[in-house]
């Protein structure tokens, strides 16, 4: 667990806790092996004890994971309850003792070719977990570029799950915004409104509103969007609208930034060379990152309900 590419020592896979070095596959697979597959992205939060860790929004997370599998016709042959248990379990025997980043990932079973042919898959499930700091309140910002590539739309690919073919829509607008210069991208759909970033959704800032593309606009289904929605209402009062945005209102918004689990919530703070607001991050952004902190590491109580605590200082059993 040393050195740049630290790797946890289990990974949870088809069922069983294995060892790191015991879960190959087959060079041959690569290739077709994922194009059906889904995923899930979760973070884990140290507390502000050193044996406390919060997973936000488990079960969420796990629900979508439910859904994803539905939506490509994948069998998930697992309980929730299971899952949990499971990573809850794999967190303490990797001794996680700081901001960690969860993958559950499914994909079909079968490895003879024969992934297009057929129509139910037996899925396989993996779960790993590997350390990714939090960046919120550390003053990153990025700048962003409005994408040429427009996000997929429900008539070809399904926007609001984590479908790994997904992910090359979102790869090639972000290579082109930094080729071009650019930290990030930001996605129109077909009908020419904002929709999102390549891994994380858009909120806007304008006076005492927050403006975010609404579940319509082809975006992924956010539970962080969700989270950061109820705490603009209910913990900075502010109104909160979901609605169809013009790629113009980015450009004379007060603030901007992306949100999602990766992204946590990211100022950006010029777009297409447009600086948003004074070009600097915003009181409201700056507000909601201390904000979702708090409820991330267990300082809010009114949001318990959000955390999955992991004791990660009660010894382990191997
Ligand atoms: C994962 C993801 C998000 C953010 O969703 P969260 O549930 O908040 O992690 C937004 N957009 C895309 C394309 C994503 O893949």
């Amino acid at each position: 667990m040393s050195g740049e590419h630290r790797h946890p020592e289990y990974i949870w896979w088809n069922g069983e806790r294995r060892p790191w070095d015991d879960c190959t596959i087959h060079v041959t697979e690569l290739g077709w092996s994922t194009v059906g597959a889904v995923f899930e992205g979760i973070r884990a939060y140290a507390g502000d004890n050193a044996d406390e860790l919060y997973i936000f929004r488990f079960r969420e997370h796990l629900e979508r994971l439910e859904r994803s599998m539905r939506l490509v016709r994948l069998t998930l042959e697992y309980g929730l309850e299971e899952l949990t248990a499971a990573t809850v379990d794999l967190l303490r025997v990797n001794e996680v003792r700081e901001d960690t980043y969860i993958r559950p990932l499914a994909y079909a079973r079968e490895t003879s070719g024969k992934r297009f042919a057929q129509i139910a898959n037996d899925a396989a499930l993996l779960i790993n977990t590997s350390p990714m700091a939090s960046h919120l309140k550390t003053g990153l910002t990025q700048t962003a570029k409005v994408s040429s590539w427009r996000r997929i739309s429900e008539d070809v690919m399904p926007p609001r799950v984590k479908n790994i073919s997904n992910y090359r829509n979102s790869q090639l607008a972000g290579m082109e915004a930094r080729l071009d210069g650019y930290d990030t991208a930001i996605l129109l759909n077909h009908q020419g409104k904002v929709s999102e970033g390549p891994g994380a959704c858009v909120m806007l800032v304008l006076g005492d509103q927050v403006i975010t593309p609404d579940v319509g606009s082809g975006i992924l289904e956010s539970i962080t969007r969700d989270a950061l929605l109820k705490l603009c209402r209910e913990v900075l009062g502010l109104k909160v609208v979901e609605r169809a945005v013009d790629r113009t209102e980015l450009y004379l918004a007060d603030e901007v930034f992306t949100c999602g689990t990766a992204a946590e919530v990211t100022p950006i703070v010029n777009i297409d060379k447009y600086a948003v607001g004074n070009g600097e991050i915003g009181p409201v952004t700056r507000a909601l990152e201390g904000a979702f902190d708090d409820v991330l590491r267990g300082r809010d109580a009114r949001y318990g309900h959000w955390r999955t605590p992991v004791e990660v200082g009660a010894a382990a059993v191997a």
